[in-house]
């Protein structure tokens, strides 16, 4: 018996259950760094550099372990092939691993052990609160999938935010309505700065490998400041708890120019990397709570997100791949606009998102849903190039979390299988949440005409396209209501203008 150990690049988890039962004498760990991997999805250099140095980190950590470590350096096969001659290579009878996050590389690696008759321990991700097999069995009686009634069971089954009866702390599961305030109209204020951690030598090592090698990806790297280790991760944890946590939940919704991170907790990466655990967070947010009697509305809200979203849409994913990546709901065929990889727009919002998604690898939840997100889904961009386009720029992509945000709840593309309605919002709803419109060459007011806003010009035109769909549902008949009060001329107007923008989205 010869056991080959794989670990991803994503699973750098020190508790992974592929280490549990290891034998440190006869068996031997695999890790592939593949630019194959780099090239298959698009990539923020700063996401390369991210998953490359959290990996040589986890790898020394490994190794000073005194696990035997097979580490293989910019790789230019698959992680698959690589598997596949070390196997037969080496004559490995057993393969380990945990299951993979991406349904892709679940299925190459289960039909490469069937080809190669290979044992294989593909072992359930620890990691996650839910697991595949619980959500399936919630699923199973559901009539409609919504995550609030998902949430609310993790809730009473983890006893998180419950009292002894089961019944939610605070008097109610939901604080969303506390959770929308925009900036005061003076602006942000002086916000904590969020933990950054400086380059360390594997890290600077890599800056230069990636930018020799993938000199035209997108993005910057001079900003390069993410957690990279379990010690910086914990660290970041820390600080967000401390500085920042208080006043999360208030201004979760508010954007403001030159704030790329608001009051976020950035830890999205190092729980994706598996470098943070979410019972640890969460632990750390509830022992705040009680100890600083913050309140419940920002602690809430910041529970919702991980215990809520991020296993709801884990599992929404693994239910209904691969059909996901397919789904386009309202067949929209639009090409990406090419400013989407530069941020050369005329539209301040869209602007400021993609600017600072290019500078850092990252925008807040509604920076990516309600300015990128709702523009990508009022202009009728194909799904497929939306999905690449968030897969490739934010450091904390990995498609079982990028897929179900981006075409499921952004872009509506799997038809309300679970969001109860379109995500979208006209520019009445940016300048409200933002300073952006008060510098933009647009009005935000403006339906058509030479000063109209894109955002709200689609917007209309989206309501007048699919004024059935929103009539026919509760949640959505009061924005047909509104379209009501606009005269026919005016409707007919902004149709004849929203063809001009949708024919030329590049001009934008
Ligand atoms: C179109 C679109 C694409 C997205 N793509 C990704 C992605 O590739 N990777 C990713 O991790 N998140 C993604 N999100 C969710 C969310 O925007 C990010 O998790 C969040 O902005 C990360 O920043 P933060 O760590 O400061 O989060 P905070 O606002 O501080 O939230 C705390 C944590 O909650 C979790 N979380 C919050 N919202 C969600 C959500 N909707 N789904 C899953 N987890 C959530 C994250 O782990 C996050 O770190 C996407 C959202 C949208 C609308
Ligand atoms: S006016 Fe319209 S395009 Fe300009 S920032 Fe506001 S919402 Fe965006």
């Amino acid at each position: 018996m010869k056991k080959l150990i794989l670990i991803l690049g994503d699973q750098l988890d020190l508790d992974s259950a592929a280490l549990k039962d290891i034998n440190p004498e006869t068996d031997e760990i695999l890790m592939v760094e593949s630019a194959n991997e780099a090239q298959h999805v698009w990539s923020h250099k700063a996401r390369i550099v991210l998953f490359l140095s959290a990996m040589r980190h986890f790898a020394e950590y490994l190794k000073s372990q005194g696990f035997s470590l097979a580490y293989i350096q910019h790789s230019p096969q698959s992680i698959v092939e690589e598997l596949k001659s070390k196997i037969i290579k080496e004559k490995f009878t057993h393969l380990i691993c945990v299951e993979p996050g991406e349904w892709r590389l679940k299925q190459l690696i289960e039909a490469l052990s069937e080809e190669l008759q290979v044992v294989l321990d593909m072992r359930q991700d620890s990691h996650f609160y839910c697991t595949h097999s619980e959500f399936k069995e919630w699923v199973a009686d559901k009539k409609e999938l919504r995550l609030e009634y998902f949430y609310r069971l993790m809730r009473k089954n983890h006893g998180i935010l419950v009292d002894q009866d089961g019944n939610p702390e605070g008097g109610q599961w939901n604080f969303d309505r506390d959770n929308r305030k925009p900036f005061p109209k003076k602006g942000p204020g002086l916000i904590p700065p969020p933990e950054l951690f400086e380059p360390d030598a594997i890290t600077k090592t890599l800056i230069a490998e990636v930018e020799e090698r993938y000199p035209d990806h997108p993005g910057s790297l001079a900003h390069f400041q993410w957690p990279v280790t379990r010690q910086q991760a914990l660290q970041a944890l820390e600080g967000f708890v401390e500085h920042r946590l208080a006043t999360f939940g208030i201004y979760e919704d508010a954007m403001w120019t030159d704030t790329p991170f608001g009051w976020h907790s950035l830890l999205s990466s190092s729980l994706n990397l598996k470098l943070l655990n979410p019972r640890e967070v969460i632990n750390a947010v509830v022992a705040a709570w009680k100890k600083e009697d913050l309140e419940m509305a920002t602690v809430e809200g910041f529970i919702r997100q991980i215990l809520g979203w991020r296993e709801f849409v884990r599992g929404m994913y693994y239910l209904d791949m691969p059909q996901m990546a397919l789904d386009n709901f309202y067949n929209h065929q639009n090409r990406l606009p090419a400013w989407y990889w530069t941020g050369d727009t005329k539209m301040k919002c869209m602007q400021e998102a993609i600017g600072q998604t290019l500078e850092y690898g990252y925008a807040h939840h509604i920076q990516r849903l309600m300015v990128t997100g709702n523009f990508a889904l009022l202009a009728e961009i194909l799904p497929k190039e939306v999905c690449d386009w968030y897969l490739a720029v934010y450091i904390d992509a990995i498609e079982w979390v990028e897929l179900p945000n981006t075409a499921g709840m952004a872009l509506f593309a799997s038809g309300g299988r679970f969001t109860s309605k379109p995500y979208i919002a006209s520019g009445a709803y940016i300048k409200r949440m933002s300073n952006y419109c008060g510098s933009c060459q647009y009005k935000p007011d403006i339906r058509f005409g030479e000063d109209a806003c894109p955002m709200t010009n689609l917007y209309w035109n989206f309501l007048i396209q699919h004024r059935t769909q929103f009539e026919a549902s509760p949640r959505t008949r009061l924005m047909t209501a509104n379209l009501s009060r606009i005269s026919e001329a005016d409707q007919q107007a902004i149709t004849i203008h929203a063809k001009g923008l949708l024919g030329d989205l590049n001009s934008l």
